[in-house]
């Protein structure tokens, strides 16, 4: 069945996700079977939406206050690290003000007739979702300016001297932007959002209910434990807690009776090479390169990138946020360096000039 009966995809070229055990933090192509599982998975309303306490509090009411109006909702941006539930909560946006959604991406949108197309093919009271709205072009971007001030639709007809420009009149929509990075956004983009919210990563707690939810609806049984040690290796995001719960229910049915107890999720992830704080290999690779390659000095973005073959926006949006929040590296004007925590957790001893 499914999930959101009132959703449809617009030309949508996803990044993807590979369920294969090394890129559990960093998937690259999307399994569809996958995509199923975690569209199951997904939270259907606000109350299902665990943790981002500050986010659904206001969200709540701008969503009460627009239907008590009869008008749609602000637009909305949301920014954070990839799979802290972006385009989980857009959906819930549309569900809970009983609209439809539409759902596509910066990228799909090459020219800007794709996205005047979109814009013509919208119903009063829609939800637009774009997702990595960063990635627009600028050409693209300015179409959707007059579209957002006032549901108007710009359009150029002819060319040269006679050319002619028309104003057609759109239904009034919502537009949920999702982006990793709103710092890359433009800022007459950013300033026709009124509602922006930035996701937080995830604590313990409320992992471990994401992962408890999670189990429930796989139908797997797991001691609550179990979904504690699960939880405190997800790097804060519900995603990797997703996968990371398929990954050790795989475990528990090949070598147990299914259950997940604690023993058989600590082995599971041991067998992926997670450790105790969710650093896969990539992490440990990026820690190394700034303790042993350059012993302690701040290392450009770039040099870095090189060193661990990722992208530079990977290693940003990915990779860096959680380790910057464990307190394991620090931006400096420099480069990027890595404190004494990160030197404790893998064996290193710390230099003096670094304990200071
Ligand atoms: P993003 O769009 O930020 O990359 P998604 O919305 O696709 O992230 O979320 C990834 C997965 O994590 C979804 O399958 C969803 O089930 C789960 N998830 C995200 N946020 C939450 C939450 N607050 N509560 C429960 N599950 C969540």
């Amino acid at each position: 069945m499914a999930l959101f009966d009132n959703f449809s995809l617009i030309g949508l070229k996803k990044g993807g996700f590979l369920m294969d055990e090394e890129r559990i933090v960093n998937p690259q192509i999307e399994d569809q079977v996958e995509e199923k599982l975690e569209n199951s998975l997904r939270p259907r309303t606000l109350d299902e939406y665990i943790g981002q306490e500050k986010v659904k509090e206001n969200m709540k009411i701008y969503i009460e206050s627009a239907k008590k109006r009869g008008e749609p909702l602000d637009h909305v941006l949301l920014y954070g690290p990839p799979g802290l539930g972006k385009t989980t909560l857009s959906n819930i946006i549309a569900n809970e003000m009983d609209s439809n959604i539409k759902i596509t991406s910066g990228p799909a949108i090459e020219k800007p007739g794709d996205l005047a197309s979109i814009l013509t093919n919208l119903s009063e009271f829609d939800i637009l979702f774009i997702d990595e709205i960063h990635r627009l072009s600028k050409s693209v971007e300015e179409i959707l300016y007059p579209a957002l001030e006032d549901y108007s639709l710009d359009i150029v007809i002819g060319k040269g001297p006679t050319a002619k420009s028309i104003r057609l009149d759109l239904p009034k929509f919502t537009l949920v932007g999702a982006t990793t990075r709103a710092g890359a956004l433009t800022t007459p983009l950013r300033d026709r959002f009124g509602i922006i919210h930035r996701l937080e990563l995830y604590n313990t707690e409320e992992l471990t209910t994401i992962i408890r939810r999670s189990s429930q609806i796989l139908n797997v049984s797991i001691e609550e434990e179990a979904a504690r040690e699960i939880a405190r290796r997800s790097r804060g995001t519900p995603r990797i807690a997703n996968r990371l719960l398929k990954r050790v229910r795989d475990y528990a049915t090949v070598l147990g009776d299914g259950d997940i107890t604690l023993k058989l999720a600590k082995h599971a992830l041991n067998q992926l090479e997670i450790d105790e704080l969710g650093l896969d290999e990539i992490d440990r690779k990026l820690l190394d390169t700034m303790i042993v390659q350059y012993g302690g000095r701040a290392v450009g973005i770039e040099t870095l990138a090189v060193s661990v073959g990722e992208e530079i926006d990977t290693i940003e949006d990915v990779y860096e946020p959680y380790l910057i929040q464990i307190g394991f590296i620090a931006r400096t004007l420099r480069g990027r360096k890595a404190l004494p925590a990160a030197y404790r957790h893998l064996g290193y001893e710390i230099p003096e000039e670094i304990e200071s």
